[in-house]
Order: C-alpha cells, then structure tokens, then sequence
C-alpha cells in the first residue's frame, strides 16, 4: 500500500474519530456515534496491518495477538455489570499506559525496527518522543492501577496524604526531566529506566491523595494522559492514525476533566494537589444518638406520590447497584397515567461514571425529554411536592451547600430538600462515596424508606 494511500485512510479514521465523539455526547446518537468508532478503528488497523506489510510468521503473531486481546476485550465488556465499569475504564487506561512504556522501551532496543536510527546513534527528535511517551506511559499505568483499586473497594477511597507531598512531586518531576535530557543527549539506557521507575512512583503519589468525590475527575483526567502517552509513542512508530486518536482522546479527556470540575466547582489544580474529603466535616461513623430519623413504608411514599401534582427522581449509584431503572420507570409510568408530572434530575458525578444514569434510565427506556441536568432542574424542585431520591447520596448532601467546614463544601447538589418531602430510598444511613454524613436523613422534610432500591421501588408502584 502506497504511503498516500494509507494517509488518507488514517485521515478517514480520524474524522470517523471526531463523529464516534460527537455522536457519543448524546444518548439518542450515542449507538451511532460507537459504530462510527469501530468502523474508524477497523480501518485504523486493516491500514496499518497492510503498511506494515510483515512476513508470515509476524502476520500470524499479529492476528494471533489480536485475537487474544480482542477476545479478552470481548468477553470483559460483556461480563462486566454496569456498576463496575469505572473500575474496567480505569483498568483499561493502565493498559494503555503500559503499551506506550513497552513500545518505548523496544524502539530503545531495537531502533532499526523502528526506522529511527541505529543503537547508540537513535535520532534527537524520536529519543525525545519515545522518552516522553514512556515517562507519561508510566504515569498513566501506575495512576491507573490506584484509580482502579480505590473505585473496586480493593483499596480505601481516602485520600491519603503523606507530608511534604508537593514538594515529593515537583522534586520528582524535576528528576524526571534532567534524567529525560540525559536520556536525549547520552540515548542512555539506564536514564530511561530511571525515568521509568520515576514516573512509576509519580504515577502512584499522584493518584493516592486525591478523595472520593474527586475520582471522577481522576478517572477522565487519566483518560487524558492515556491519550498523549499514546499520541508520543505514534509519533516513535511513525504512525498517523495513533497520533490523531491519542490526540483526540487526550484533548477530549483534558475537556472532560475540565467540565466536571466546573461541575463540582473544583478548581482543577486543586483536584491534581489532592485531599478532597479530608475535613472533619461529619465523617462517617459520626455519633448519630442525639439525631431523629423519620422512617415510612412503601404504602406511606405511595400515599404521598398518589397524591403529588409533581414529582422529581434522583437516581444515584444505588440504582445502579440495585438495577432498579426498570421498576423505576414502571412507577413513573403508573404516576404519569395518573395525571402526575414526573421528572427526573441527574448530577453530573452521579453514579460512578459520567453519564452513569442516563445510561441506565435510557436501557429502560425513560423518554430523554423527561432528564434533566441540573441547571436545569434544579429550581423546580420547591414546586415538587416529592422527590424521590433512588440510591442517591453525595450528590444531595446540603452540607455542600451549608457546611463551610464539610469537605464537600461548594460542591453543587441537587436542592431535593426543597420539594415539600422528600422521599430517600437506600438500605442504611450510611455514607456514600465521598464518606460523609448526610445532614438531610434528619430533616424534618424527609422521609427515609430503608431497603433495596429496587425491591421497594416495586412494593411504592404495588401499592399505588
Ligand atoms: P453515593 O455513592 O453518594 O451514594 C449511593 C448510595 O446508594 C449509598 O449511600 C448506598 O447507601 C446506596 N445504595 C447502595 N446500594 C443500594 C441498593 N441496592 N439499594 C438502595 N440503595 C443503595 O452516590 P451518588 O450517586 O449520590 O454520588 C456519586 C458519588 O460517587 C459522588 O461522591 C461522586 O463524586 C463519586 N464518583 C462519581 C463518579 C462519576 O463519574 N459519576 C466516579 C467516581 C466516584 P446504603 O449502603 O445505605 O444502601
């Protein structure tokens, strides 16, 4: 295949790159926007595969490789339940991070495979591109194995903030770049692995410190720096297609990371310094005794939803774990034919993914003229007469809006305290994510309805 050929091919995968994205920015095109995705992708590969043009045993060995990652790619997507896919997204960015550090250290090893040069005399401007490739490869993979620990409970969410631990990082970081410009000027070997096992510990110090509510920004933020390790290592391999999606996914996780930061009113610096849920703003496990707590029924919250004119659905993570959105769309149905107006709020960190509920509601098949963000919802909620908090927690939590000693402090929520009662479906009074007490479980506006989501999502649209 000719070389004009196969940049103009690339180039059609790129911009089917940007359709996969812009369609993906909205759940009614979200199915095409994925399809866009593959198809650019499948081009992507078949290009590469024919300009690489290898002997029969390297053919076989890469249609072997493919059809073990692939197959793994599969069957874990597959499998995986949809309250365990930030961990998977995390998980799959850590291998990202560490491909990029595998390819840069075999161009070190054997640069004539790579066209950059012979051993010892690798050119400047592919030594400065593989060094970096690696070094934010490296980062990226150990990041994203704490991210991954942290978000699958295998590790505790808090943050954990060793002293000094700016000046660790910046001190790090400057290392990082004298051993990179050895690495450039000498092509030593041993630079690189310094600058390896450096970004290896960066990676972990910069990921252990931030909290709970912050892992949102974490994990799309990782995205990012999955992206550019993957555009360095393109420009190693010389391969254009690898350049644009690392681009593309490295500007559009920075964009990301950059909204939901706007979205929790966290300055970015501040989410990269770390220590989000520290403060001693009413941990968990604080001492309850002295606080009343009104408990109902599911004939009770019937009661009350019959007899509503509006009601308001906040689904949380805790729909997702019970998979209540079925049941829950029922209810609303059984509300609607009844003459009630129902709607639903969705904050932007709900769930643990962005975009985790209206993935959920749209698989049950809630109408998307019925989901609104929280701009827009939120000053509806004194005209409600229920809100119906499913599995939510965090993202309710007043003390966001009251507390100027809560960790949580300035973070948006939904105002369901609001509506004239507010209705809180979940199987305890403990924290959510984020760890903290939920002042709103002892207002006297609130009623809690403790149980599985879905199971007492089914027992209120019975008794209705
Ligand atoms: P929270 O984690 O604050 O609360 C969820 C609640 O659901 C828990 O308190 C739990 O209480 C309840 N729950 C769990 N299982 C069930 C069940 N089967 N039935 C009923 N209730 C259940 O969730 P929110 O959605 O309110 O907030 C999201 C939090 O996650 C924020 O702190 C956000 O920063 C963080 N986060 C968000 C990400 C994103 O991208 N959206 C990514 C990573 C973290 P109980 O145990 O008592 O039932």
């Amino acid at each position: 295949m000719s070389q004009n050929l196969a940049a103009f091919l690339y180039l059609v995968s790129g911009v089917l790159f940007i359709m996969a994205l812009r369609g993906l920015s909205h759940p009614t095109t979200s199915r095409k926007g994925n399809l866009y995705g593959m198809v650019g992708m499948g081009i992507a590969i078949g290009t590469t595969l024919l300009l690489a043009t290898p002997n029969f045993g390297g053919f076989l060995l890469i249609v072997l490789a493919l059809a073990i990652g692939g197959g793994a790619g599969a069957y874990i997507a597959r499998t995986i339940p949809m309250t365990a896919m930030p961990q998977l997204v995390a998980g799959f960015h850590s291998l990202v991070g560490f491909a990029a550090v595998m390819v840069a250290a075999a161009a070190l090893y054997a640069p004539v495979s790579f066209g950059i040069g012979e051993i010892g005399s690798i050119h400047g401007q592919a030594l400065i591109e593989l060094a970096l490739g690696a070094a934010i490869g490296a980062i990226t993979f150990t990041g994203s194995v704490i991210a991954f620990l942290k978000l699958d409970g295998r590790m505790s969410g808090k943050p954990i903030l060793l002293p000094y631990r700016h000046f660790i990082n910046i001190g790090l970081l400057v290392l990082i770049v004298v051993f990179l410009a050895g690495l450039v000027q000498t092509e030593s070997h041993f630079d690189f692995w310094l600058v390896l096992a450096l970004a290896l510990i960066l990676g972990v110090l910069i990921i252990v410190p931030i909290g709970g509510a912050d892992m949102p920004v974490v994990v799309s933020m990782l995205n990012s720096y999955s992206g550019w390790a993957a555009a360095g290592i393109g420009f190693t391999l010389g391969n254009l297609a690898l350049i644009i999606t690392g681009a593309l996914v490295g500007s559009s996780g920075a964009i990301l990371s950059y909204i939901m930061c706007k979205g929790m009113n966290r300055s970015f610096v501040s989410v990269i310094l770390g220590g989000f849920g520290t403060g001693n703003g009413g941990a968990a496990g604080t001492d309850d005794s002295d606080k009343t707590v009104k408990q109902g029924s599911a004939e009770d919250a019937a009661y009350l939803m019959a007899n509503a004119s509006k009601v308001v659905i906040v689904p949380g993570y805790g729909m997702a774990v019970a998979q209540a959105q079925h049941a829950l769309r029922e209810l609303a149905d059984n509300l609607k034919k009844a003459g009630i107006e129902v709607k639903y709020a969705i904050h932007p960190v709900a769930g643990r993914m962005p975009g985790h509920m209206n993935v959920l509601l749209a698989e049950a098949n809630v109408p998307y003229d019925e989901v609104f963000e929280l701009e827009d919802i939120n000053s509806e909620f004194s005209q409600a007469d229920v809100a119906y908090v499913i599995g939510a927690n965090d993202v309710t939590n007043p003390a966001a809006r009251d507390d100027k000693a809560s960790p949580i402090y300035g973070m948006p929520i939904l105002d369901v305290d609001k509506a004239k009662t507010c209705i809180f479906v979940k199987r305890s009074l403990g924290s959510g994510y984020a760890g903290i007490d939920n002042t709103l479980f002892y207002k006297g506006g609130t009623m809690m309805l403790l149980g599985d989501a879905k199971k007492v999502t089914e027992e209120i649209n019975r008794a209705i």
